[in-house]
């Protein structure tokens, strides 16, 4: 039985006052909370062993380096990736998404086509008009339909030896979409295409299996999974991270250095210049673990709950549209109230201590399709209640009575 109350006493911060009221924080999509055992492995890592890693020979840079590696080992076991190599940290999803695009441009040529999702965060548009300014490669679109959901008969007839990368997330982060990821990398591999799968928004709800999925990459943030900020993960296949020439040049990436010539280091440090946010690293190893303690299981049922019950107490309101109506949803609920401004609606709620984003959460070809400025997005994890969502509800009423 999952025992919701237990959980919340491992997160600190859920039991402070906001505004002077109970903190109700409905903001997951935008990042997670941090669980006790995260806050201190943060502490005991500056505490007990901090020291730069993979050059000293000292014993805390030997201790530094096997936490940090550790940590790879665990992200590796998580994801069932092949090998622990394969495992690239990085600074979070846009990072990641950069280095790949980057890599790309080495790869393509004009007439080339790179295929996007309208589904997709900024960091997972922009990187790619990037590369397809650098190498006159076309952006192509796979669109979308009312309900949030990609049109894959539109995949299909888009879809051709001219794709040479494919880049979709795994869920939307502006209406929990969850994306047929597995037919997507299927199919693109008949025509010889590689896949980056964008799980910014999918790794806080479940654990990806890349082997399985049989992914080229995949990317997500440490902060979004109950560990800290500035740190993420990139998985590449082997044979992929192979072929991209490495994304920043520096310390830690080469074998050796000469004027005339540098060769690089083998993977993963081809993709890891300079000196890492060590502590970072190794912290997001102890967030995957306390998740996996909880247990994926767990969380995706409970959270699938309260997203049931929270549309339907949202759907009591008159005037209210709930944006993205896909049977195969994550935990978000994205919607607007009639005649009234989404962020009018977030500042009067946030002085009853709840926390929601509006606006168009990076995701502005989205908010176009739809003809609307941004929505009010209610993002839940798996430490919050129907309690809240009850407050949530009454104070979304009360801020429509106040603003019509
Ligand atoms: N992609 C998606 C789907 C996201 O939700 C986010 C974060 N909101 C990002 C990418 C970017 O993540 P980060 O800012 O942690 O790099």
């Amino acid at each position: 039985m999952f025992d919701v109350q237990k959980v919340r006493a491992d997160f600190p911060i859920l039991s402070q006052k906001v505004n002077g009221k109970p903190l109700v924080y409905f903001d997951n999509g935008a990042t997670s909370q941090k669980p006790q055992v995260v806050i201190d492995a943060i502490s005991k890592y500056y505490s007990e062993i901090n020291a730069n890693i993979h050059r000293g020979v000292h014993t805390l840079s030997q201790l530094a380096t096997d936490a940090y590696e550790v940590s790879r080992n665990t992200i590796q076991n998580h994801l069932n990736a092949k090998y622990n190599h394969e495992i690239i940290f990085t600074s979070g999803t846009t990072f990641g998404i950069n280095l790949v695009a980057n890599g790309f441009a080495s790869l393509l040529k004009a007439g080339d086509e790179v295929m996007v999702s309208a589904l997709e965060h900024h960091s997972n548009i922009v990187p790619w008009q990037f590369l397809c300014e650098k190498t006159g490669a076309k952006l192509v679109v796979i669109p979308m339909n009312e309900k949030g959901e990609l049109v894959i008969s539109e995949f299909d007839n888009l879809l051709s030896e001219k794709t040479k990368i494919i880049t979709v997330n795994h869920i939307s982060n502006a209406l929990g979409t969850v994306n047929p990821i597995e037919y997507i990398i299927k199919k693109a591999h008949g025509v010889g295409a590689a896949v980056l799968i964008d799980g910014a928004q999918a790794t806080p709800h479940l654990r990806p299996d890349v082997q399985a999925l049989n992914c080229d990459f995949y990317v997500f943030s440490g902060h979004k999974v109950c560990g800290p900020t500035g740190v993420g993960v990139l998985y590449g296949k082997e044979e992929w991270l192979r072929k991209l020439p490495p994304y920043q040049g520096g310390g830690e990436m080469i074998a050796e250095v000469t004027f005339e010539k540098t060769t690089y280091a083998d993977l993963p440090h081809k993709f890891e210049a300079g000196t890492p946010n060590i502590s970072g690293g190794i912290v997001l190893g102890t967030a995957i673990d306390y998740m996996n303690s909880i247990g994926f299981d767990n969380i995706v049922a409970y959270e699938q709950e309260l997203l049931e019950y929270g549309t339907k107490r949202l759907q009591e309101i008159e005037g209210l549209t709930i944006y993205g109506t896909s049977e195969n949803k994550a935990s978000v609920i994205s919607f607007n109230i009639e005649g009234i401004h989404p962020y009018d609606i977030g500042t009067i709620i946030d002085k009853l201590g709840i926390a929601v984003r509006t606006g168009h959460h990076c995701a502005q070809p989205i908010m176009n399709f739809f003809n609307i400025p941004g929505t009010i997005r209610a993002s839940f994890a798996f430490y919050n209640t129907k309690e809240e969502i009850d407050i949530f509800v009454e104070a979304v009423k009360k801020a429509q009575m106040m603003l019509s």
